[in-house]
């Protein structure tokens, strides 16, 4: 038997988003296994309730107070669960801060996750929008998670290949959206790892240091240097890193854009089309440093909007679509946000 779930009410959420934006949960329930999800379940009053997972809060809005459930993933525990001749498995609990699952793998000698240093968040909500930075992707080193099904109350072991990664995108932003509750992921590391600096500004960090054969700790050091220097803290101000996906565009929109914007930033990709810079398109609109309200447009990063102080979800959300639509009267073309609205 499961015993009842210690369930808050009106819980506050301010210290628990990086936008800092003051919202209460209706109910809220601190998630230390699997037996708090399955009492959930159990309990006819909590199963009927809207859900939200919560991590890190580094990547969601909250755009008022949430009148359902939230499952806080707060699960802690690593290991090297096995290996084979190319590589190291270890699994990593949802709760565990992301930064520090990193630095425990570079600590224990498996490297490969270390371009992914200083992401904010949790290891549960890491293969949610697969992140990414520096030239490498967490779907890279993925190699299968275990997930709670409050549908069915049965645990999913999903592939890499189920999970159908994309560019910050998964089944769990569609399928699975809603269902899937993450409750372990497995990486695969390997073992003749090699340095990855795909990525030209973090080639450059390692060579301004003078490092001819970097380790993994020297790369992690650099990431953690360029990200310091360019993206804001949400300790000091709140903010949930680039508010906007990069828009992806076929060759024929950016070679027309292009001919009329001839600094227009693009990166091509594998099948043909083309990754605009989102923050040259917000920037060309005026909007770096600016703000509406409280809520605001960092001073280095167009795509990152930031909480001035006291914003709530509602103006930091007026912000974003007001960006959107000078960005698509001036380019004809839409971004979408990358955090997730509440
Ligand atoms: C300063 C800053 C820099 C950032 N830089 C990057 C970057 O370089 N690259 C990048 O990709 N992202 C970046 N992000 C975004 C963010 O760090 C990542 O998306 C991170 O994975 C979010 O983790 P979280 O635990 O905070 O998720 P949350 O914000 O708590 O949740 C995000 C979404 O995932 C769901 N979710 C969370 N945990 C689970 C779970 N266990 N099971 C099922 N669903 C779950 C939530 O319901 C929600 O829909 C940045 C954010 C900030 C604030």
């Amino acid at each position: 038997m499961s015993s009842r779930p210690d369930i808050r009410h009106e819980q506050s959420l301010r210290a628990l988003n990086t936008f800092g934006i003051d919202a209460k949960a209706a109910s809220y329930l601190r998630v230390t296994g699997i037996d708090d999800l399955r009492a959930v379940r159990h309990d006819p009053a909590l199963a009927s309730m809207r859900r939200l997972v919560l991590g890190g809060g580094s990547n969601l809005l909250l755009t008022g107070d949430f009148d359902g459930l939230v499952l806080h993933m707060v699960n802690l525990g690593i290991a090297v669960t096995a290996e084979d001749e190319d590589h190291v498995f270890v699994t990593a609990q949802a709760g565990e801060n992301w930064h520090r699952f990193v630095q425990w793998t570079i600590d224990h000698g498996v490297p490969g996750l270390e371009n992914l240093s200083l992401i904010p968040g949790s290891v549960g909500a890491s293969p949610i929008q697969n992140i990414g930075a520096y030239g490498s992707e967490m779907a890279e080193h993925f190699h299968s998670l275990q997930a709670f099904d409050v549908d069915t109350g049965e645990m999913l072991s999903l592939t890499k290949q189920e999970c159908a990664f994309g560019y910050r995108d998964s089944v769990f932003k569609h399928g699975l959206r809603a269902r899937a509750v993450i409750v372990a992921v497995t990486f695969a590391l390997p073992k003749r790892w090699q340095p990855n600096l795909r990525y030209a500004e973090l080639a450059a960090e390692i060579d301004a240091r003078g490092i001819q054969s970097p380790t993994a700790k020297d790369i992690s050091e650099a990431v953690i240097a360029i990200r310091t220097r360019k993206l804001p803290d949400p300790a000091k101000i709140g903010n949930a890193g680039s508010f906007f996906k990069n828009p992806v565009v076929s060759a024929e929109q950016r070679n027309a854009l292009l001919a009329q914007h001839p600094a227009l930033v693009s990166y091509p990709q594998a099948d043909g089309s083309y990754k605009l810079a989102a923050g040259w398109l917000i920037d060309q609109c005026g909007w770096k440093g600016k703000s509406l309200g409280a809520a605001g447009v960092h001073e280095k990063q167009a795509l990152v909007l930031v909480n001035r102080g006291g914003a709530s979800g509602a103006e930091i959300l007026q912000l974003a679509k007001t960006i959107r639509d000078d960005v698509h009267a001036s380019f004809g073309v839409l971004l979408e946000p990358e955090p997730v609205l509440v």
